[in-house]
């Protein structure tokens, strides 16, 4: 059912073993998980809300996202409608620990200004916005146009006035000389993590095509750093597990940008309670 080669890279990654359990478990259902709109309501009334639907609270964002025993049927929901929450991905709100630890380093919690690169549909972007305080600024940037409307509509239902929505190539962002405290870079990726809940995303893996995206990942990153004040964090993700787009990735950030990774994590279906993830959190030195 999937690709051997995509099977063999698996094995080197984590032995047969736990590759095994990792080919097993994309063969079960995806999860549900719903992150709550602070702004809007409690995680306490989310889940009244939900009744006994609500299931437990996601192990590395309980403030904010917990597990759906099924799926309801979001589109016949107001409160979908009224932004009090989002439906994401559990794995995937790792993100908002990271943006935490990067915010206590800086050492500020107000006045940030923070940028979410590849922001469609908008997971991140709200997420972000639910971690930051109004004195703070957030760009959340989508280079395809129709996704970008999708991405600002989403905005628009979380309700918070500190973003802006762009939609340009990263290329744009070059000359913005150390201006963001913070980025996001959720890459476009060859999307292993999604093989489960997306048949599309198994059609279109090959080699050929993970080493292409892993190329654009450089490009792109090489082209926001520049944007990124010394000592500023950027946030790098895809939702794939081999070494090419993820651990080789952040190595050349190190090395060729300059770098200084402080966590790396994998997050493995059949492991972990989501979706394949993989997410690093890199400090820019003073050099670069
Ligand atoms: N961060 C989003 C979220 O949490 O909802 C998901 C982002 S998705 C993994 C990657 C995004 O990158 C897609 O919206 C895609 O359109 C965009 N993208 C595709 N090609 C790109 C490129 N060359 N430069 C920047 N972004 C690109």
């Amino acid at each position: 059912m999937f690709p051997a080669e995509f099977i063999n890279g698996l094995n080197e990654s984590l032995g047969p073993e736990r590759a095994g359990r990792v080919v097993s478990a994309l063969a079960e259902d995806p999860e549900v998980s719903v992150r709550v709109n602070p702004f809007k309501c409690s995680v306490e009334d989310l889940r009244a809300h939900f009744g006994p639907l609500a299931g437990d609270p996601v192990a590395w964002a309980p403030e904010e996202g917990f597990y759906l025993r099924e799926r309801p049927s979001f589109t016949l929901d107001p409160l979908f409608h009224a932004g009090a929450y989002y439906v994401q991905e559990a794995s995937s709100m790792y993100a908002g620990c990271l943006f935490d630890k990067a915010v206590s380093q800086l050492g500020r919690q107000s006045g940030l200004k923070v940028l979410d690169l590849c922001a469609a549909p908008g997971g991140k972007t709200t997420q972000l916005l639910s971690h930051l305080d109004d004195a703070s600024i957030l760009v959340a940037n989508e280079v395809v146009p129709s996704r970008a409307t999708v991405l600002a509509e989403n905005v628009a239902r979380w309700g918070c006035a500190n973003v802006a929505v762009t939609n340009s190539d990263p290329s744009a962002f070059t000359a913005l000389r150390s201006f963001f405290d913070v980025m996001v870079v959720d890459a476009p990726c060859s999307g292993e993590g999604m093989f489960r809940k997306d048949e599309r995303a198994v059609a279109e893996w090959s080699p050929d095509n993970v080493r292409l995206c892993a190329a654009r990942q450089r490009r792109i990153l090489g082209n926001v750093w520049p944007a990124l004040a010394a000592g500023g964090f950027l946030i790098y993700s895809t939702c794939t597990f081999n070494r090419y787009e993820d651990e080789d990735n952040v190595e050349w950030i190190c090395s060729e940008l300059g770098g200084q990774c402080l966590e790396m994590r994998h997050f493995w279906p059949g492991e972990d309670r989501g979706e394949g993830f993989f997410a690093a959190l890199i400090q820019k030195g003073a050099r670069s």
